[in-house]
């Protein structure tokens, strides 16, 4: 991972699609096939260490000493260097693999980085496994690092270069020149990354990764902490101030629920749809896997190969899938930025996302009850993103001016009447419209849930206070020296391609 940048400027990371020829997506494809070799190469080194090492308790413990003293020789994981130097020695000495002469004799063309971030993945998924094994790990645990299968993990790799010799930069404002691949065109514009790196930005690495048909391409950058324009601003505009305080309540029915209409945004009451789009691709998403499941496909048991039908309509749903996500993003960011612009204050709920989105059939210690209401929840709660929505909303607020509001996570926000204040003691999830028993008020629940919202929200101290990560984990503010922005200017907002 990136470590924090210096006082005074910041890692910002500037992502977009790539457009390469098919020789160069055959390059970027060998650079991720030897990345993922690199990693799996890495890991082999490290279990059998480990593999070693409990042979040698195992030994002990026949010896006569007890688990626990045999438990305390030291064992040596081999880190990225070692594993480096081990492949230095190795790539082509026939001794190593006499069959093929080397290990590793087609690394001639490969950019040297795409194997050294593969060996450091590998020691960061490590350390992750150990961390949570030692318990000092928050949030959900982690299991032992596995071997990433060709077709199944994410074809990915991470190029760095000299910063001062820079060969990761821009070609005009349409292409993006990286070393051993050459200078690939930019399905958009890279026009602002530019202009980062005339202000006197640093290329600081590049990730490329493909997802379904695409190749993707995020270069982070560590660039002057100037804040912009409307950063100086020090509040929000006059029309933010006459708009006030929006709340929005994060959508089991609809997308989201606002608290007062906003014109294009929501519906006359307030409800935030769906796009429709996204609806159609539904339907065509589910008519490809009913077309994926009448074909031929593979079978492990028998050994039967796909057909070629078969891989089509699959190459077809990757597709889909691909667009869905994209459009999702964007309807996302457009409704973050709508928000963030228009008014003084957001104000959300303070949801644990991990906590609500963790299985609800539970386990066999905890079934879980209501499951059928349950289930249909998290699958909305997830379609909605709330962390992703939070996160957004944190980085683009500070930007036009405007803050962000949390209410209380146990806070009684649909229970209570957004017109009397009167509250229920129990309202089923199966009860759309709210109505008072007090004072007779009727609306919408989750509207009533999102003027609730509004009013009991306090605003976020964007400098300081603590936060938690979807995992349930604490995340420290950044130290003073890092100026006082929020923690997430710093920890590079991962900026959306298509968005604004
Ligand atoms: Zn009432």
């Amino acid at each position: 991972m990136a470590e924090q940048a210096a006082p005074g400027r910041r890692h910002r990371a500037y992502r977009f699609t790539l457009d390469p020829t098919p020789a160069q997506a055959a390059v970027l494809t060998a650079h991720a096939d030897a990345a993922r070799w690199a990693f799996n190469f890495a890991l082999a080194q490290k279990r059998a260490a480990n593999q070693a090492w409990r042979l040698q308790i195992a030994e002990l413990v026949t010896l006569g000493f007890d688990e626990k003293t045999a438990r305390r020789t030291a064992v040596k994981i081999p880190t990225a260097a070692e594993v480096a130097r081990r492949w230095t020695a190795w790539r082509e000495d026939p001794a190593a693999d006499s069959w093929r002469g080397g290990i590793c004799p087609w690394w001639r063309g490969i950019n040297r980085f795409a194997f050294s971030s593969g060996f450091r993945d590998a020691d960061q998924a490590w350390s992750n496994w150990m961390s949570s094994l030692a318990g000092t790990r928050a949030g959900r645990g982690v299991g032992e690092p596995r071997f990433k299968r060709k077709g199944r993990a994410t074809p990915s790799f991470r190029l760095h270069h000299d910063v001062k010799k820079p060969t990761i930069r821009p070609d005009g404002y349409r292409r993006l020149r990286m070393p051993n691949i050459g200078a690939v065109r930019l399905h958009g514009s890279c026009k602002r990354m530019v202009r980062a790196l005339d202000r006197g930005g640093r290329v600081q690495s590049v990730t490329c990764s493909r997802r379904g048909h695409r190749w993707y391409v995020s270069v982070l950058v560590d660039e002057p902490d100037l804040t912009p324009g409307r950063e100086t601003q020090a509040g929000p505009s006059h029309r933010q101030k006459a708009a006030g305080r929006i709340g929005v309540d994060l959508g089991t029915k609809a997308l989201a629920a606002l608290s007062e209409p906003v014109g294009g945004l929501s519906d006359e009451h307030g409800l935030v749809a769906n796009p429709r789009h996204l609806k159609k691709a539904r339907r065509r998403l589910v008519r490809t896997q009913r077309q994926m499941s009448r074909r031929v496909g593979p079978d492990k048991r028998t050994g039967q190969e796909p057909s070629n039908r078969w891989k089509r309509a699959r190459a077809r749903l990757s597709k889909i899938q691909r667009e869905v996500t994209e459009q999702r993003a964007s309807h996302l960011h457009w409704i973050t930025k709508t928000l963030a612009t228009s008014y003084a204050e957001v104000a959300i709920e303070d949801l644990n996302v991990a906590g609500m989105t963790r299985s609800a059939k539970g386990d066999a210690a905890a079934p879980g009850r209501n499951v059928r209401a349950k289930t249909g929840l998290n699958r909305s709660v997830l379609d909605a993103a709330p962390g992703e929505f939070r996160r957004q909303l944190d980085y683009k607020t500070p930007w036009y001016g405007s803050q962000v509001a949390v209410c209380d996570r146990w806070a009684p926000t649909s229970k209570t009447c957004s017109a009397c204040g009167a509250v229920k003691a129990k309202l089923a999830l199966s009860e759309r419209v709210y109505t008072c028993d007090h004072c007779g008020f009727t609306c919408d629940r989750d509207i009533n849930a999102a003027r609730n919202i509004a009013a009991m929200a306090v605003p976020v101290d964007p400098g300081g206070g603590r936060r938690e990560t979807a995992r349930g984990a604490d995340v420290s503010p950044p130290p003073a020296s890092c100026r006082g922005g929020s923690p997430q200017r710093s920890a590079q907002p991962q900026q959306h391609a298509g968005a604004p």
